[in-house]
């Protein structure tokens, strides 16, 4: 028998949603269910400064409001223990310890003006690629800088290139040593990072699919070796298209108006589902309809590759 689908939401409530965040929910729901499967809820507040709490109850009223509410996971947990990520921190260690065995973690002491001098080289997400300049330091060296500051933790990548194939955008590559760099796992505040929490969390979750948006396609490379290296299954990738306002601008949480808060203000449930599933080309109209109304016909073909421009006036 086919193991069943798991989808999941993976939202850092540092805000209310926005438009681009409640499309992805209503994809990744409609991936998974449109496949008998289900959905778990995982809170992405690793900076619990930046995402405390009342915002993510906030974000699991609005997707229920939304008839989204996840099967498993946020306030209501399961199996996986705490679906957040603030409170699993235990787990991340574990996983960072393997790293940390097999010789491939080192700290790191670069300041930001190091890391960004000009003629840093850029990945495709606009980050710096890391030089490796810390990847030499002998123990005396790092018992020594260790005395005045304490260090972040990268992990070493190896000059392979990793290739997978997206259930949506198709075939993409990345050299890790070269596009990517050495990349961090632990920050110099403790917190570790989202590319090793993402990762350990998916697989003990039982993730089996991911939807996400297209900003993230190229970290994808990075959490395929890390899935590897700790002996972890990973799940199918699906980048969706972003949204952009009419005028070409990436959506935000800064953009008030596309904020679930004043779209709740116009519109019912229905209508902005059946608006939203009108954005992605998954019907020809912008009528109401509840999410469930979706699955039928629900096909990952009808919607672009490319980002997507929000018709004027839609929202
Ligand atoms: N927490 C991330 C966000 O809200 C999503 C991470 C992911 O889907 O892998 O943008």
């Amino acid at each position: 028998m086919a193991a069943i689908e798991v989808g999941r939401y993976a939202p850092s409530p540092s805000g209310r949603m926005h438009l681009g965040n409640l499309s992805c929910c209503l994809l990744a729901w409609l991936s998974a269910k449109s496949a008998g499967g289900r959905v778990v809820l995982r809170i992405e507040d690793l900076d619990p400064v930046r995402c405390p709490r009342s915002f993510a109850d906030l974000l699991e009223a609005d997707l229920a409001w939304l008839g989204l509410s996840a099967d498993e996971g946020g306030a209501k947990g399961g199996p996986a223990g705490s679906y957040y990520q603030s409170e699993r921190s235990e787990i991340y260690q574990q996983f960072y310890n393997r790293l940390a065995a097999k010789g491939l973690v080192y700290p790191c002491f670069c300041s930001r003006s190091q890391l960004h001098a000009a003629s840093a080289p850029h990945r495709s997400d606009g980050q710096v690629i890391y030089a490796g300049t810390c990847r030499g330091l002998t123990p005396g060296e790092i018992a020594e800088k260790q005395k005045h500051k304490s260090p972040a933790w990268r992990v070493i990548v190896p000059d392979e290139t990793l290739c997978f194939t997206d259930g949506h955008m198709g075939p993409y590559a990345e050299n890790l040593a070269k596009d990517c760099g050495d990349f961090y796992l632990r920050r110099a505040d403790g917190v570790f990072a989202y590319q090793l929490a993402v990762v350990v969390d998916d697989a003990l979750m039982g993730v089996t699919q991911v939807v996400r948006g297209a900003d993230l396609l190229s970290s994808t490379p990075r959490q395929l070796w890390l899935y590897r290296e700790l002996g972890l299954k990973a799940p199918r990738f699906y980048h969706m298209p972003l949204l952009l306002a009419a005028d070409g601008r990436r959506l935000s949480k800064r953009d008030g108006d596309q904020s679930l808060e004043n779209l709740q203000q116009r519109y019912t449930p229905e209508q902005l589902v059946g608006r939203m599933a009108y954005a992605l080309g998954l019907q020809d109209t912008p009528a109401p309809r509840t999410p469930t109304e979706l699955l039928n016909g629900f096909d990952w073909n009808k919607i672009p590759r490319q980002d997507i421009a929000l018709p004027e006036g839609l929202f």
